[in-house]
């Protein structure tokens, strides 16, 4: 037997029992005539001690013993002389009667400690040990719990977990295939799911009204710290459902995830906020609601008074800084500088002080009165003691930086803390979005979103105006989840596509069982897919969702602990009848 107790079970109340553990070395303190060893695994760190009496074949033994060797273990609890309040193991020791050494361990590349000595290359590279920390074991903890909590939700509101299969054809969701070549079929090739979208709208045409599954999708994308080339979904599908009824449903889930697994409880519904609005008073569509800030746009009070800039633009708008009028010049110049910067993309910042004595003092005291300083300051809710930032130019690109900026001031205002959550719904997303370098529209969504009933008619008018049932569900600022309700009726599936520019052929080729199974009677059906990965990063308070893949990718896409991707040999080319050119 390897074990009676795991290293994180024994307490004051086990005193005097035998036990058997087994374990990695933590460390070892030799003291004089004591040597001191922390075993660890898993669920805890238990202190093992040997001293004068320890026999001398186990003394001997113990001088072998490296970091990181696995041993087991027989002796006796005993009360520690010197507890460890802050380890739950704390009141007590081993007293070793044996000891064996089940496997030696080289010296670890890095300290295996929740502060390591390692960096992030380093530890992707032996991702199995770094796994041995306690910061990146919690974080698997923390998604097994999610992934628990989800299954045990969606299994009491009856949704069925139904897997679809990894070798399929392109699916819409609109980024690059992974593909695969077919050895039994020459010159052919399945494409990996990018989401199991059109086998989810298969199931409700097979009458399996509440669909599930924690799934793998895959998309060949450019890396990021929240993007992975296979991540996981909360992929869900339900019939005979409106929009209403989707977000409600799935409400119920993130409210039970967040008392189960966060604790913080949410009495009201999420704030649902449109697209449009969403685009207005926060410049993204994913808004960070844990803090206010809403933009304010004053382009029709501030132009036609002689300040150029402000009189040739389409846009102007701003955020309130609270308390901030005293900021000095240097972080005013700052705050400059960082709006000039090319992702932030603003030509230049407006300020405004609205001093605690109520006078005013402004980048554009030589355009504006005191008087119309006020006026702005009123409009934008703006308090003395406050400080307005403003931004002119095109509205689209000015209510982007805006966003940054307003994210900049949170974080520089401590405004985003990462144990309060925010979670709300975004809305009423325009159904088509125009893509100038290709000259035609796409899907915002993905083709089979279906458009609000009452824009319908726009199709042939003016397709840019209509709005889709589609929704995200954002926390934090962080889109956590995505879907719409569904086309499911082929004559609209079809302007859908014309629309798109998609021929009738090329719909054929590409979708054509699914047009098919709508013809066999298709219940009205919509759903939405959750990032799993990161819902856990955003619950966990961390931007990266690597943290919460076991095996993950660095940002080349590589897997640098097996080395993958990697050349296959000539013969394995040779039966899939592909030529790599060099
Ligand atoms: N398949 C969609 C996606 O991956 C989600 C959905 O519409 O349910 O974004």
């Amino acid at each position: 037997m390897y074990r009676t107790h795991t290293c994180g079970e024994l307490r004051i109340e086990n005193l005097g029992e035998k036990v058997t553990l087994s374990g990695w070395i933590q460390t070892i303190r030799n003291l004089g005539g004591m040597t001191f060893v922390a075993l660890r695994d898993r669920y805890g760190i238990t202190q093992l001690v040997f001293d004068e009496n320890t026999p001398e074949q186990i003394k001997n033994q113990v001088e072998e013993l490296g970091r990181e060797f696995v041993i087991k273990i027989i002796g006796n609890v005993v009360e520690r002389s010197s507890k460890n309040p802050k380890m739950p193991t704390g009141d007590v020791e081993i007293i070793a009667e044996h000891l064996t050494v089940l496997s030696k361990s080289e010296i670890p590349p890095f300290t295996i400690e929740n502060e390591t000595d390692g960096g992030d290359e380093i530890r992707m590279k032996y991702r199995y040990l770094d796994l041995r920390r306690n910061p990146v074991r919690e974080n698997l903890e923390l998604r097994h719990r999610m992934g628990q909590e989800i299954r045990k939700y969606l299994d009491g509101e009856k949704f069925m977990e139904i897997e679809t299969p990894y070798l399929i054809k392109s699916t819409p969701e609109g980024a690059r295939d992974f593909i695969v070549p077919s050895r039994m079929n020459p010159g052919e090739f399945y494409a990996l799911p990018q989401s199991p979208q059109t086998f989810k709208q298969l199931l409700m045409v097979s009458g399996f009204d509440k669909y599930f599954q924690i799934v793998k999708c895959f998309r060949d994308e450019d890396l990021r710290a929240d993007r992975q080339p296979e991540f996981t979904q909360i992929d869900c599908e339900m019939s005979f459902v409106d929009q209403e009824d989707v977000l409600n449903t799935f409400e119920g889930l993130a409210k039970y995830l967040f008392l189960e697994v966060k604790g913080a409880k949410f009495e009201e519904s999420f704030p649902r906020i449109t697209y449009d609005d969403a685009m207005n008073y926060y410049g993204s569509d994913k808004p960070d609601l844990r803090f206010g800030m809403k933009f304010s746009e004053i382009t029709e009070i501030a132009q036609g008074k002689g300040f150029k800039v402000f009189d040739s633009v389409e846009y102007i708008g701003g955020i309130v800084a609270n308390g901030c009028a005293e900021y000095s010049r240097k972080k005013v110049d700052e705050l400059t500088a960082f709006v000039q910067k090319p992702q932030v993309g603003a030509k230049g910042l407006v300020y405004v002080k609205y001093n605690q004595d109520g006078t005013f003092k402004s980048s554009v005291d030589k355009f504006f009165s005191p008087d119309n300083l006020k006026s702005w300051a009123d409009f934008m809710n703006a308090k003395p003691g406050d400080l307005l930032l403003i931004l002119a130019g095109n509205k689209n690109d000015t209510q982007n930086a805006l966003n940054v900026l307003r994210l900049e001031m949170g974080d520089r205002l401590g405004l985003r803390d990462k144990n309060k959550f925010a979670p709300c719904w975004v809305v009423d997303f325009p159904l088509l979005e125009w893509v100038d370098e290709e000259k035609r529209f796409f899907a915002k969504h993905h083709p089979f979103t279906s458009p609000k009933t009452e824009d319908i008619a726009l199709f042939d008018s003016d397709p840019a105006k209509m709005h889709a049932n589609a929704y995200d569900f954002v926390i934090n600022g962080v889109e956590i989840g995505g879907g719409s309700i569904r086309i499911f009726n082929a004559e609209l599936q079809q302007k859908m596509f014309n629309a798109l520019g998609i021929s009738t052929e090329e719909a054929e080729e590409k979708f054509g069982f699914l047009l098919d199974a709508f013809r066999f009677g298709a219940p009205p059906h919509g759903g939405i897919a959750f990032g799993f990965d990161r819902w856990c990063s955003v619950f966990g308070g961390s931007e990266s969702i690597r943290d919460y893949i076991a095996f993950p990718k660095n940002n080349s896409g590589r897997d640098v602990m097996i080395d993958s991707p990697s050349v296959v040999d000539e013969k394995q080319l040779k039966e899939l009848t592909l030529k790599v050119i060099k």
